[in-house]
């Protein structure tokens, strides 16, 4: 595709965009009475519109039914979460058996290193991406300490090349090889928080099997902005928030993957609770732990149903769109924006440098040259939603759910004028 930076392009683009429907179907803040221009949904996606009939559906509920709403509400309370397991099956490429939805991410990823971080004397290593994400970090130095290990042995970090933005994936192979029978476990975010790289999912889960590890992967900056075929790559489990890319709201439930291996099996460790077990025979109130036989086993608390009801609402957007259509879209609108930046760059003279690699989401991480905080400050005024990193980044997510090529080519130019307006 041949772009253009212009306004009449932009506009063109947007006429012949299968998706223009859906920006109507979220709400936007407004920056001097104008919709903002919104970079930052992968830190927290926009509010579908369809949110708040879900929640106010299940306070209706309330309201009418009390308790007798766990089994008489129009989507009963007592097995709602099971409605997000297909959509969001077919957003991680799994069946809908492996997936369940319960507490919060970093939560998840705890609960799931009880079943998948079992570590010996010999077998106790964990390998992850250097500077993960802080509470990955944080997560695996406590589990290695639980555990009785000392992290600095036991957590074996991939660097990046000196000089370089991204990791390899000879690298991320080599190392895995390296630690080989005292590997426990491999765990990486699939799509990394800082730089946007998209993991070679694949290839790093075939490579840590070979190696009789377990492997999993923090799919919080992955689902719903890549494809994701976690069935097929023979992952062993996964875990991701919904308040990134797929629109729940602050703070909301998280997805997790269990491989249908492990289901319905009684040699795999597990925390339990009450929501794990069958729900034929959950109220019977039995002293044995019967497990569900599906990825709800790993449930422990009944389901906070007020966070699901909008985590389903827009997953039903999901449904109808479909993955394929948002990747195709977000091809085009990263690459337009990409190419705005590309094209400013040589008005203002060098000031981008775009870290992220070409394997990539939406998400565009540009280091600004000769520019600080005070240009992120301007652009927030200005009514550009984006989100900085030290030293020196930002973080541009062009959602294609509700981002448009006329937002791309308004912040090129304002951005020119903010940065020629300085020098
Ligand atoms: C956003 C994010 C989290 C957030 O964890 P919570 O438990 O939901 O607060 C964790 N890991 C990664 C890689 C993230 O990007």
């Amino acid at each position: 595709m041949n772009f253009e930076n212009t306004l009449s392009f932009a506009v063109e683009m947007d006429k012949n965009d299968a998706l223009k429907g859906y920006r109507e179907k979220f709400i936007y803040p407004q920056v001097n009475s104008k919709d903002v221009i919104y970079f930052t949904g992968n830190s927290l996606g926009l509010q579908p519109k369809v949110a708040k009939d879900y929640v106010d559906e299940v306070m209706k509920d309330w309201a009418e039914l009390a308790v007798e709403g766990h089994f008489y509400a129009e989507k009963p309370w007592w097995d709602y979460h099971e409605r997000l397991a297909k959509p969001l099956a077919k957003i991680v490429g799994a069946k809908p058996e492996e997936v369940s939805v319960m507490n919060t991410l970093t939560v998840n990823l705890h609960f799931l290193m009880v079943s998948f971080y079992r570590p010996t004397k010999k077998r106790f290593k964990i390998l992850c991406e250097e500077k993960a994400f802080p509470s990955d970090q944080y997560m695996f130095n406590s589990q290695v300490k639980f555990h009785g290990f000392n992290p600095e042995e036991a957590i074996v970090e991939v660097k990046k090349r000196e000089g370089e933005h991204s990791w390899r994936t000879e690298d991320i192979l080599n190392k895995i090889n390296e630690v080989g029978d005292e590997l426990a476990l491999v765990l990486i975010g699939g799509v990394n928080y800082y730089n946007g790289q998209v993991f070679d999912m694949e290839a790093i889960t075939a490579a840590g099997k070979a190696q009789g590890a377990f492997v999993g992967w923090d799919l919080a900056h992955a689902v719903g902005n890549v494809e994701l075929n976690l069935s097929k790559w023979n992952v062993d489990f996964a875990a991701w928030c919904s308040y990134k890319y797929t629109n729940s709201g602050p703070g909301n439930a998280s997805g997790v993957f269990i491989n249908e291996k492990y289901l319905g099996k009684e040699d795999i460790p597990r925390f339990e609770g009450w929501w794990g077990t069958k729900k034929e025979t959950r109220f019977l109130m039995k002293p044995e732990f019967e497990p569900a036989v599906n990825a709800d086993a790993w449930q422990v608390s009944n389901p906070p149903v007020l966070s699901l009801a909008p985590y389903l609402a827009s997953l039903q957007l999901f449904e109808e769109v479909g993955m394929p259509a948002l990747l195709q879209k977000q091809r085009l609108l990263t690459g337009y924006l990409e190419f705005v930046l590309n094209e400013i760059d040589k008005e203002v003279e060098t000031v981008f440098e775009i870290i992220t690699p070409k394997e990539r989401g939406c998400q565009l991480s540009v280091f600004l040259h000769g520019e600080g905080r005070e240009l992120f400050d301007k652009l927030m005024k200005a009514g550009v939603i984006v989100d900085w990193r030290e030293p020196n980044v930002i973080r541009l997510a062009p959602v294609p759910f509700y981002c448009s090529f006329e937002d791309m080519y308004r912040f090129g130019q304002l951005l020119k004028e903010l940065i020629l307006s300085k020098k």
